[in-house]
């Protein structure tokens, strides 16, 4: 049987690291984290995501601010917003849930977040800080998965990391970790994308294999060296009338099959999905505590 990597249990784990250290400020009389969220009309799938960051933040004791606007908002008056956020001294973290609708330039808003206050890691200043190895908000996916691999203790260094996908939310700043000269990191990467010749001969050299293709159950045993570290980033709603729910969530990689080659594996879900909100929790301490940008 693989080690399952737990991100449930490890997320629990992290959140309550973190309250633990809003307590120590609270008793120490000092600032209080404080995230902002701004969300843009009244779409369902933003509005769970944001709420339950929101929800997140009461859970560790922060404080939380939501700004909802409407979808016909101008992108004058969300820039606006925007830099008010930046320049109140009260708040620590700024996000903006993303999809934004077609007539808000996505680059405009993200360029305009203080880069001391993005918390998602978005921002040119933090993805240059990333690379270049500097101190930086890393994006939640990248970092909740950096994470899942040094509390499981996984080895990487000297091992070959083939990464499937190259957004710039997951795929091509997991490859940028994962070479660093760091823990986790010091592995050989491929980063493979939707133009790569002969998928499975990359994948079946992997020592740890990243999956973030979306498209459901993708990876296949065939696929996969036996003893490898597979960790699953997609997320997939598929009808299941036996469920009371109507649906169950499945990954890019076809889980039985392939966990009877893994060494160790995360589920889907209860892997990667939980830890993003617990990475968003540590970034928004860590800029209230001026860790990064000091
Ligand atoms: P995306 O659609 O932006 O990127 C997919 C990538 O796959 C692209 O870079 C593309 O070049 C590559 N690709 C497509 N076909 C390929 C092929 N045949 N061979 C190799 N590469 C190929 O996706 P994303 O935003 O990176 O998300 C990937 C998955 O992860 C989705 O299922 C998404 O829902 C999920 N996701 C989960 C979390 C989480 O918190 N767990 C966070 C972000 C994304």
């Amino acid at each position: 049987m693989p080690i399952l990597i737990d991100g449930k249990k490890t997320s629990d784990q992290i959140k309550s690291e973190i309250a633990a250290r809003v307590a120590e400020i609270r008793a120490e009389g000092g600032k209080i984290p404080h995230l902002a969220a701004v969300l843009v009309g009244n779409d369902g799938a933003s509005q769970t995501y944001v709420g339950a960051k929101v929800k997140a933040c009461e859970q560790v004791g922060f404080e939380s601010t939501l700004v909802r606007l409407e979808d016909e908002v101008s992108e004058e008056e969300l820039l606006k917003v925007v830099e008010d956020i930046n320049q109140n001294p009260a708040i620590d973290g700024l996000i903006v849930q993303l999809p934004l609708p077609k007539h808000i330039s996505v680059e405009k808003v993200t360029n305009k977040i203080k880069p001391e206050k993005d918390v998602d890691g978005f921002t040119p200043a933090n993805v240059g800080r990333m690379t270049l190895g500097w101190p930086a908000y890393v994006a939640a996916t990248p970092y909740g998965i950096v994470e899942l691999l040094k509390r499981y203790k996984i080895e990487t260094s000297g091992k070959h990391c083939v990464v499937i996908g190259r957004s710039h939310i997951v795929g091509s700043p997991m490859s940028i970790l994962m070479a660093r000269n760091d823990y986790p990191g010091n592995c050989t990467v491929t980063l493979t994308h939707s133009r790569t010749k002969n998928l499975p001969e990359i994948t079946k050299a992997a020592d740890i294999l990243i999956v973030a293709i979306g498209k459901p159950e993708f990876v296949t045993a065939d696929m996969v060296k036996e003893g490898a570290v597979v960790v699953d980033v997609g997320i997939h709603r598929i009808d299941d009338s036996t469920k009371k729910s109507g649906f169950r969530l499945i990954g890019d990689v076809k889980f039985e099959e392939v966990a009877a080659k893994a060494s160790a594996i995360t589920p889907v879900p209860g892997g990667v999905g939980p830890m993003t909100i617990a990475s968003l929790l540590y970034n928004t301490l860590l800029a209230a505590e001026r860790k990064v940008f000091q």
